[in-house]
C-alpha cells in the first residue's frame, strides 16, 4: 500500500503556532487562588511539542513562530534546535514577552490553563520572505486547531496548505481544541474546510465527532472519508488508539502500561511519531507502535515535552514495557 504522506525527502514537515513556556503546579486542586509551588518553565506549545518529537525521531522538521527576546524564549529555541529542528524561521519580537501557559490539576484529574499566548510574542509572527522559503521546500504541514484561533498562524497556515499541496505535500490537522480557546463563526468555518483537505485527521475523544459534525464514532468517521480525509488515528488516551484507512482498513492498538504523571502533551507527541514514521516509510501498523510509546513515554515525564523520545529511546520502551490488556 502506498502511504497517503508525502515521503520525508520531499522537505520536512513544518509546524506553524504558539511557542510557549509551562509552567505547572506541584499541588492538586483548587491552585492559583493563593500562592503555592510551581515547576518550570518548561517548552510548550501544541506545534513545538508535535515538531520536538518529529525531530528526535529523525524526521525533517520545522517551526514557525515567535518568542521574546528573554529566557522563556530561549528554553524553547534551544531545546528545538537540539532535537534537530530547524529553527531559522522562529522569530524574536524584541518588544512581547514569550508565551506562558500556567496549569493546575483538578482532583478529577482535568487540567485548567492561565494563559498569555494572544498578547504575547507567541502571537507576533506572520509571512516573511523566510517563511516563504520554507514553505516553498516542505513536504508537509501540520496544522493544531488550537493555532487556527491566532490570527499570525492563521495567516501563514491559510498560505501555505496552497504551496504544500501544489508540490506534491501533504496536510495533516490535530483538531486540538481546547475548551478555553473558544472558536468564532469565521475560524469554525475555515476549520471545517481544512479538515476536508487532510491527508491525516489526528483526533481525540469527542474532537473526532466535532470535525465530522456528526454524533457516533463510526458515522464520524465514514463522514469525514466522504468529505475526503484520506487517514485517520483516532486517539484514546490510556485506552490506546485506532487506525481507520479510507477502504475500510481498522487496526486498534492498547496504550502502554505507564504510571501517568503528566498527561499534558501525549497527543502532540503521539502525533509527531505517528506522522514521522509514516514519512518515512512505515506502515500503520509499526507508525502506532512508535506513536503510542511516544505519548506513553511523555505522560510519565512531567513536563509538556521532557518525555519526547528519540528513535532509540522510543526502541528500548518499547522493548521494556508492557501494554495494557
Ligand atoms: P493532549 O492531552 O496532549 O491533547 P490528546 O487528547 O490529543 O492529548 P491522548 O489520547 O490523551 O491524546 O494521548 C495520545 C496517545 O498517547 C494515546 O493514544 C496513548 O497511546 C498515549 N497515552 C496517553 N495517555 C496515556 C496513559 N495514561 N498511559 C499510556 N499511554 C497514554
Ligand atoms: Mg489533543
Amino acid at each position: 500500500m502506498t502511504s497517503v504522506l508525502a515521503p520525508d525527502h520531499l522537505g520536512p514537515t513544518v509546524c506553524v503556532g504558539e511557542i510557549l513556556v509551562e509552567i505547572v503546579a506541584t499541588t492538586i486542586g483548587e491552585g492559583f487562588l493563593e500562592a503555592q509551588p510551581l515547576v518550570g518553565p518548561f517548552p510548550s506549545g501544541a506545534p513545538a511539542i508535535f515538531v520536538s518529537q518529529c525531530g528526535r525521531l529523525g524526521g525533517a522538521a520545522a517551526m514557525v513562530g515567535a518568542v521574546g527576546s528573554d529566557d522563556f524564549g530561549r528554553v524553547n529555541v534551544d531545546r528545538l534546535r537540539n532535537d534537530g529542528v530547524d529553527v531559522s524561521t522562529i522569530s524574536v519580537d524584541p518588544e512581547f514577552p514569550t508565551g506562558s501557559a500556567f496549569v493546575r490539576y483538578r482532583t478529577n484529574g482535568s487540567r485548567d490553563f492561565v494563559y498569555n499566548i494572544a498578547k504575547s510574542a507567541a502571537a507576533r509572527f506572520g509571512w516573511s520572505q523566510g517563511v516563504s522559503d520554507l514553505i516553498r521546500r516542505s513536504g508537509h504541514l501540520h496544522v493544531m486547531g488550537s493555532a487556527l484561533s491566532v490570527p499570525s498562524a492563521r495567516e501563514v497556515i491559510d498560505k501555505a496548505v496552497d504551496i504544500v499541496k501544489a508540490r506534491g505535500g501533504t496536510l495533516s490537522i490535530d483538531p486540538n481544541i481546547r475548551k478555553e480557546l473558544q472558536l468564532d463563526g469565521d475560524t469554525e468555518r475555515r476549520f471545517a474546510e481544512l479538515v476536508a483537505t487532510a491527508d491525516l485527521l489526528l483526533p481525540s475523544g469527542e474532537e473526532l465527532e466535532r470535525a465530522a459534525g456528526v454524533t457516533g464514532e463510526a458515522e464520524a468517521i465514514s463522514r469525514l472519508f466522504e468529505i475526503g480525509v484520506k487517514e485517520i488515528v483516532l486517539k484514546r488516551g490510556a485506552k490506546g488508539a485506532s487506525y481507520f484507512g479510507k477502504t475500510g482498513e481498522r487496526i486498534d492498538v492498547p496504550a502502554f502500561l505507564v504510571e501517568e504523571v503528566d498527561p499534558t502533551g501525549a497527543g502532540d507527541c503521539f502525533g509527531g511519531a505517528y506522522l514521522t514514521c509514516r514519512r518515512l516509510g512505515m506502515p500503520p501498523s509499526e507508525a502506532l507502535t512508535y506513536g503510542s510509546a511516544a505519548g506513553a513515554r511523555n505522560v510519565s515525564v512531567l513536563g509538556p515535552m521532557e518525555g519526547a523520545g528519540t528513535r532509540e529511546e522510543l526502541d528500548a520502551f518499547i522493548a521494556s514495557t508492557q501494554r495494557r490488556s
